[in-house]
């Protein structure tokens, strides 16, 4: 598209999006000169000296480019370049309405998140859409429609069984709906209570509804412990059923007795993906999770040595299971629970019962991390081509990963662990997800595409959040633009919004009325 047709593009679609905007005001063209960059360009090709031209929120030059007469620049010296890095599965559905700025995604260079992962999505869609076009987010946003959510329409409360075929037909037709209201396909999370219940002909026949629309299946899988290798086997039927292209959410094997199983986890996906199944995943860079002391005993018997013993196995030991907030007994706060069993001379199992019994006592519950993957597993996925960063946070998130997902990678795994390059980390955020997607036009550099940019410091981006902090912001990503528009500078969020709602091909959505 030559630059003056797709100004005249952009302002029709701008004025479309957003009706406040006259096309007098659009009139006088303003453009930004990016001087000086290296480009990581979302390919994961090499850094390259560049400069970057945007106007009317799109990419409209990249070489070496002279500015303009009276034209504005910024010196990117020593910075990185890169396209906004687009987070697959966010879970900033409701946060997103109160914190319209999301600093704490901006900050580390999101200017795309994904809600409606795990089967979970609002209802109707067409509400929360309008309601978002309305009053516009600082990033975009996309979101899929949760299979449980159609799943509870259908069904009701009545939901802990099978699916009858009428009751199939239904959900295939309230998919139908979803996905004519910007779905940009289905989700399901069969781990959790409303999924869990459903066979894999219910998923196999709502995936075959959002293929057509040209939507994808993204599975939080039926099981991330023991029976990992069996639920990664129904995802690739479900694929393969259904024609549709799968993102395997947060990849993981999160008990020991699956742990070091990478190898033969990706053997499978590699053998799969040989036979045209289209599937992809995505990782979030942490191996622990953050949760309340009860979670890891599955049938409640938070008092039963046997049941207590099992959950304690399964994280690979107590030394895996580490108190981070305790008020009865603030003593025991930052020690795992290993520890506090040693001094107080009690075995694993008693201590585990004790703290139960304390917090009952108090009516209250510790807070605790507990270890839910091996780094070996972690960076044999992170080392694949088809797997993609994502967090699995979202705004007010009280894992660290809410806020410090994209500059863990960039500062941990890419600067001083070196398992990947910059480039390739950069296309794990940007192209990776945007192929997904089936997005042409963002999650690159390069001319015609939307401007969502971010420009970072490769040698000093880097994450603060902890466990103990998990709302501290990242440090390192200097500015980021959405739509073209300068929406984090200097540590502080600019307080534009520019976000659109981003469907199927990753343009902005005309659909207002
Ligand atoms: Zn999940």
């Amino acid at each position: 598209m030559c630059y003056r047709r797709l100004i005249l593009f952009s302002c029709i679609l701008l004025c479309a999006s957003f009706p406040l905007l006259s096309l007098h005001s659009a009139q006088a063209p303003t453009s930004l000169l990016i001087l000086n960059a290296q480009l990581a360009d979302g390919t994961g090709a090499p850094m390259r000296k560049a400069s970057v031209r945007i106007a009317y929120g799109h990419i409209v030059g990249v070489g070496e480019l002279d500015a303009d007469k009276g034209e504005a620049t910024l010196d990117a010296k020593g910075l990185v370049l890169a396209p906004g890095f687009i987070d697959i599965h966010n879970h900033s559905t409701d946060e997103l309405q109160k914190d319209p700025l999301a600093e704490s995604q901006i900050s580390q260079g999101i200017t795309t998140l994904i809600v409606g992962a795990d089967g979970d999505s609002p209802w109707p869609l067409i509400g929360w859409v309008r309601t978002l076009q309305q009053y516009p987010a600082s990033l975009n946003v996309g979101v899929f429609a949760g299979h449980a959510t159609i799943r509870e329409q259908v069904m009701g409360k009545d939901f802990k069984r099978a699916a009858k075929p009428e009751e199939i037909r239904q959900m295939e037709m309230l998919t139908r709906t979803a996905m004519n209201q910007l779905a940009l396909g289905l989700s399901s999370g069969l781990e959790y209570e409303v999924g869990s219940y459903s066979e894999t002909k219910e998923i196999v026949a709502m995936a075959k509804v959002a293929a057509e629309s040209g939507g994808i299946y993204m599975t939080h899988i039926r099981d991330e412990a023991d029976k990992s290798f069996d639920a990664l086997n129904e995802e690739i039927s479900i694929g393969e059923q259904a024609h549709i292209p799968i993102e395997h959410s947060h990849i993981k094997l999160g008990t020991v007795g699956v742990w070091g199983q990478a190898p033969q986890y990706i053997k499978v996906i590699e053998d799969a993906r040989k036979r045209g199944v289209d599937f992809l995943a995505d990782c979030y860079p942490y191996d622990a999770w953050f949760s309340n002391l009860k979670v890891i005993v599955p049938d409640k018997q938070y008092e039963n040595p046997k049941s207590v013993k099992k959950a304690l196995d399964d994280l690979g030991g107590a030394s895996h299971l580490t108190i981070i907030e305790f008020s009865p007994n603030r003593a025991y706060e930052g020690h795992n629970v290993a520890d506090l069993a040693k001094t107080h001379k009690l075995s694993d199992v008693e201590m585990y019962i004790r703290l139960v019994r304390e917090g009952d006592a108090a009516n209250t519950e510790a807070s605790v991390i507990g270890q839910s993957m091996i780094e070996s597993d972690i960076k044999a996925f992170y080392q694949q081509p088809w797997v993609m960063v994502a967090s699995d946070g979202g705004i007010n998130s009280a894992h660290p990963r809410g806020a410090g997902t994209f500059p863990h990678v960039l500062g941990v795994f890419v600067r001083e662990k070196h398992w990947l390059t910059l480039p390739e980390a950069v296309r794990k955020m940007t192209s990776l997800p945007a192929q997904r997607l089936n997005w042409q036009n963002r999650g690159v550099i390069r001319e015609g595409a939307f401007a969502d940019l971010v420009l970072f410091n490769p040698d000093t981006v880097i994450d603060h959040a902890t466990f103990a902090h998990p709302y501290t912001l990242s440090t390192g990503i200097e500015k980021v633009f959405v739509n073209g528009a300068l929406v984090w500078d200097a540590g502080k969020a600019t307080g534009a919004r520019p976000g659109s709602v981003v469907g199927v091909r990753g343009n902005v959505s005309l659909l207002l009325n």
